[in-house]
């Protein structure tokens, strides 16, 4: 949303080096296409259910999605409905944002063991993204484990340790609500493979986790080796503040308890066709078993290969340069199927920029001005023809103000509809 932004703010006519030197009449359409009937990729399907004003970027989204030119069209799949070499030939250039769709999976004996799952599949999941409404984490066994120590980390713990009044103030899916409502989960424990100051979780998280009235958080003095050396920067500081003040808690005997575990990588995780126990072994060689009935991979994302276009399979990105696909002039890419999986929301609103600049030097220097795209209406047409059902903007925004109308009777922001069946008759009526 922020290159499509960034392209229709951007006036049409000869740009040199990034100066605008004659404005051609008209105007830069784009067409922004989502696999899902439903826009907003992460904001949507990633960011916690108890972060609603990071969801409120949305709104910015919604600005850039109603601005002349710009057309959402949701429920079309590059390589399902229409294939990358298609959308080359359709449009003048394509920006590739498509993410990173998958959970990065542990490489330990076990890990295919019911009860052992990905943090993307669980975030996924009690998000409501309905390619994984039906695949629910196992939360009968009274503790969980999330080996990772990144914001995704954090997120996991908080949810599964969400009380069930606290869960229905939010817009997480209904299964998932009903899911912790039964969950047996009183301790999740996050094991770090590094120490506490290298941790990747960022200082307001922690101190949000840290500040959460109805979960202790427990830490073991000798699984939290803090480094001695002085802070060389204010977050460096604020860190170690936070890790002494943990450090001297006490906990408050809370229904619920989240451990940090630091220095630790798992080995093995154990059970005949179910997750019973994880075996841990610290940086010391020393090994450790705690009995879990849920072991989450919360260990980074992964993006997927797109048919038609170069993949780096090690770094699961498309190699590029400055945005530019390597190799395939007019195709350029932005977000994590670029950079890989890191960065917060508005770390895309520069990522983006860069791209689509990159564009605009490559129409300006005549490499992708010669195509002959098709109108807007022959987009529609062709898709249509082929049988896929798309979802316009006023289609999603008969789905939005249903979830809205269902989620005010009960006090929720929405009541996220999670079947693609669903949320295609509500767009299509
Ligand atoms: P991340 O920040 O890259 O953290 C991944 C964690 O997994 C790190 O602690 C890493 O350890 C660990 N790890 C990687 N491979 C491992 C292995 N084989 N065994 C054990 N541990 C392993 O990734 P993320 O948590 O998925 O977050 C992705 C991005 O989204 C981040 O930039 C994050 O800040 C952002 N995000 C932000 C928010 C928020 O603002 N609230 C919420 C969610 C996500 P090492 O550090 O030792 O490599």
């Amino acid at each position: 949303m922020y290159a499509a932004g960034h392209l229709a703010e951007h006036p049409a006519g000869t740009w040199i080096d990034g100066t605008l030197v004659s404005r051609a009449p008209g105007r830069v359409e784009v067409d922004v296409f989502d696999r899902l009937p439903t826009p907003w990729g992460l904001v949507r399907s990633g960011v916690a259910p108890d972060h609603p004003q990071k969801k409120d970027v949305a709104g910015v989204f919604e600005e850039i999605a109603t601005r002349d030119g710009v057309r959402l069209i949701g429920n079309v799949e590059v390589g399902r409905d229409v294939t990358a070499d298609e959308l080359a030939q359709w449009y003048h250039a394509v920006v590739y944002a498509v993410g990173a769709r998958e959970g990065r999976r542990l490489d330990v004996p076990g890990a295919e063991l019911a009860g052992s799952c990905t943090a993307h599949d669980l975030v996924a999941w009690y998000n409501g993204h309905p390619d994984f409404a039906a695949a629910g984490p196992v939360l009968s066994g009274e503790r969980a484990v999330v080996i990772g120590n990144g914001n995704v980390a954090l997120d996991v713990a908080r949810v599964l340790s969400m009380s069930p009044e606290d869960a229905a103030r939010t817009d997480i899916a209904v299964h998932a609500e009903d899911a912790l409502r039964a969950s047996a989960i009183r301790e999740v424990v996050i094991v770090g493979r590094r120490g506490p100051e290298q941790a990747a979780f960022t200082n307001p998280e922690l101190e949000e986790l840290m500040a959460l009235d109805m979960v202790d958080i427990i830490v073991d003095g000798a699984e939290f080796p803090t480094d001695e050396s002085p802070a060389t920067t204010a977050a460096g500081a604020r860190r170690k503040r936070l890790l002494a003040e943990l450090l001297a808690r006490q906990p408050r005997g809370l229904p619920r308890r989240i451990r940090l575990m630091f220095g630790h990588n798992p080995s093995r995780i154990i059970g005949a066709e179910f997750v019973t126990a994880i075996e841990l072994t610290s940086t010391s060689g020393h090994t450790t078993v705690l009995d879990a009935g849920l072991v989450v991979a919360a260990i980074g994302y992964a993006s997927v290969a797109i048919p038609g276009l170069p993949f780096n399979d090690v770094a699961k990105v498309i190699p590029s340069s400055a945005g530019r696909v390597d190799g395939l002039a007019g195709i350029y890419v932005t977000g994590w199927i670029k950079r890989g999986p890191s960065g917060v929301i508005g770390t895309n609103k520069w990522c983006a920029r860069q791209t689509v600049g990159a564009l605009f030097d490559d129409v300006n220097d005549g490499l992708i001005a010669r195509r002959h795209p098709l109108s807007h209406a022959e987009v529609l047409e062709t898709l249509t023809c082929r049988g896929a059902s798309p979802v316009l903007w006023n289609q999603w925004r008969t789905i939005d103000a249903h979830e809205r109308a269902q989620g005010m009777a009960s006090q929720r922001p929405r009541l996220k509809v999670t079947s693609r069946h669903e949320l295609l008759e509500l767009a299509h009526g």
